[in-house]
């Protein structure tokens, strides 16, 4: 549905590599499996097989979802993850019922639009006046007495000139040359004529001048301190009002949006897709429309000799965190990685790690316990706040105390043909298997999240939600606690000496957070990894021969459906 490749299990380039006897990354991860994944008929093949069905309308169809029920019911957990349908020119009639079919989308997706651009008005107009009042309210946060000065000055004073009768700073200036620069040198506390005469050595009319405008200028500081305040909190009501509303149509338009996505006119798509499209039609002569789903399936892969004595099932926690800071550099952030195709998983975000909050990047100092943040990424918060999470509540056929995956991956090709005889449905299931450790899971999960995240982008393209809107929201979260405390203490040594320590543990504990993997090539003699090492015996006995009862299992099934079991 998004117009991005998948990060593939590969030998070499994007994408996860797969493990081969000897590699140096044995023990890092296990990725045990092919490396090709659509070249393979090998029937004796325990991990790859290609299966074709041909029968009437809506028999493929079935069978697709007979083996999604059937996996969902044996523990596996079943992820779409990319689906496009495509309509063949060839077939005139076919074609053209598409090509209406997606005009009445279009349409949908159109007049809801309207309904939600009306909000988004709306609220991108109370935007406007939160970003407002939120930099007024910036400005005592700050202390900035000069810039709530300045505000005065071209405001509220320069509103007092009456006709022939200037009364502002700023027509005074005429007169006195030098009254906005001694106005902003006022502390709170000069309120005397003489006095300010004398500390700024002025006339004695200038400083009553000066004396009269500071006594205004404290009335309409604490008036407007309070006023943004308030606007601040009612305008943040009426936002989230709107932002809920703004949800819901969303929501709405979301199915009408992927349906209109995923549907290509032939010709529409580029390379790949439309060859596959061809291909069929070069079997049949007329394919009316091809159909392509990848789906992944994950379940736990106990290691064959651990059956037997099952693993001490503990509490939620992990055994080893999936999360590593080798996978984390190299599969994840690294050159080859996964950030390779989705760039933004790079951008920088602020981490408090006494809190575990993450912040957007702009922000120095954690809001709860005002520490030192550091620097990490969207990728780490992703991770953190959202995979983490679901794995430790056993969402997803996840579980934080097994190690071990089977993956398999189901390419499937369906298309339409018609033929003298009649209409045919053609089914092609790629499927592929492998046996995998969690922090290869964790990258898997996370390539969702960021087609997730591409997807949803593009509906805000669509739904017309400007970017940027990340900063005013922002702004909206850290809603400026410090305004409503006492006094900002001031930064004392002992503070400065605080953060230094901070500092210092951060460093120390970033670096041993994880496993340490070595980057050259003394991962030789090292231990490379918290994973199974021993490729030839241990890793193909023990994980890739369950992996190979499971993937037997799902082929079995669907031969039999196929009635050539
Ligand atoms: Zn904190």
């Amino acid at each position: 549905m998004i117009d991005k490749s998948i990060f593939d299990f590969v030998k070499k380039g994007v994408g996860i590599p797969v493990n081969t006897p000897g590699g140096k990354d044995i023990g890092i991860y296990m990725c045990a499996g092919p490396t090709n994944r659509l070249v393979g008929e090998e029937e004796g093949s325990n991990n790859i097989i290609k299966l074709n069905y041909t029968g009437a309308p809506g028999t493929a169809s079935a069978l697709y979802y007979a083996l999604v029920f059937m996996m969902n019911g044996e523990g596996w957990n079943i992820a779409k993850v990319d689906e496009w349908i495509e309509v063949s020119p060839v077939m005139q009639e076919y074609y053209q019922i598409t090509v209406s079919q997606k005009k009445a989308l279009e349409g949908q997706i159109k007049e809801g639009i309207a309904s939600a651009a009306a909000s988004l008005a709306d609220y991108e107009l109370l935007m406007h006046d939160i970003r407002k009042y939120g930099q007024v309210l910036k400005y005592f946060v700050d202390k900035d007495e000069q810039s709530l000065k300045s505000m005065f000055i071209d405001q509220v004073d320069i509103h007092t000139d009456l006709p022939n009768y200037p009364a502002s700073l700023r027509t005074m200036v005429s007169r006195w040359p030098t009254i906005i620069a001694d106005f902003h040198k006022l502390e709170e506390k000069d309120d005397k004529s003489k006095d300010i005469a004398k500390k700024l050595s002025i006339s004695e009319a200038e400083a009553l001048i000066l004396s009269t405008k500071n006594k205004l200028y404290k009335d309409w500081k604490e008036q407007i301190k309070q006023t943004a305040t308030e606007r601040y909190k009612t305008l943040k009501g009426l936002t989230t009002s709107k932002e809920k509303t703004i949800e819901e149509y969303r929501t709405w338009l979301k199915p009408y949006i992927t349906r209109y996505k995923m549907t290509k006119l032939g010709g529409e798509s580029p390379g790949g897709r439309s060859e596959i499209l061809k291909s069929f039609a070069d079997i049949s002569g007329t394919a009316t429309y091809s159909n392509q789903i990848q789906v992944w399936a994950w379940k736990k892969l106990v290691p064959e000799e651990i059956r037997k004595a099952p693993l001490e099932k503990g509490d939620n926690k992990f055994i080893i965190d999936p999360y590593d800071s080798w996978t984390r550099d190299n599969l994840i952030l690294g050159k080859n990685g996964l950030a390779s195709i989705y760039p933004w998983l790079k951008n920088k975000r602020m981490y408090c790690s006494e809190c575990k909050e993450y912040y957007e990047n702009e922000i120095e100092k954690c809001e709860k316990c005002k520490r030192r943040l550091i620097e990490k990424t969207v990728a780490d918060q992703i991770v953190d706040k959202e995979i983490k999470p679901a794995w430790e509540k056993k969402e997803m056929s996840l579980n934080p105390s097994e190690l071990y995956y089977t993956f398999m991956i189901f390419d499937v090709f369906r298309a339409g043909s018609r033929l003298p005889v009649g209409q045919i449905e053609d089914i092609t299931f790629n499927i592929t298997t492998y046996a995998i450790s969690q922090n290869i899971l964790l990258v898997k999960l996370l390539e969702l999240k960021c087609r997730d995240a591409e997807f949803e982008k593009y509906i805000d393209e669509i739904l017309g939600v400007r970017s940027g809107e990340q900063n005013i929201e922002a702004l909206v979260k850290t809603d400026f606690p410090a305004l409503f405390e006492k006094e900002k203490k001031p930064k004392n040594e002992l503070e400065a000496f605080k953060d230094e320590l901070y500092k210092v543990i951060d460093d120390i504990s970033g670096k041993v957070k994880g496993i340490e993997v070595p980057k050259t090539d003394k991962i030789m003699f090292a231990k490379p990894g918290p994973y199974e090492t021993d490729f030839a015996d241990r890793i193909s006995k023990f994980y890739l021969r369950p992996a190979g009862k499971e993937f037997g299992a799902v082929k079995e099934f669907l031969k039999s459906k196929m009635g050539v079991g």
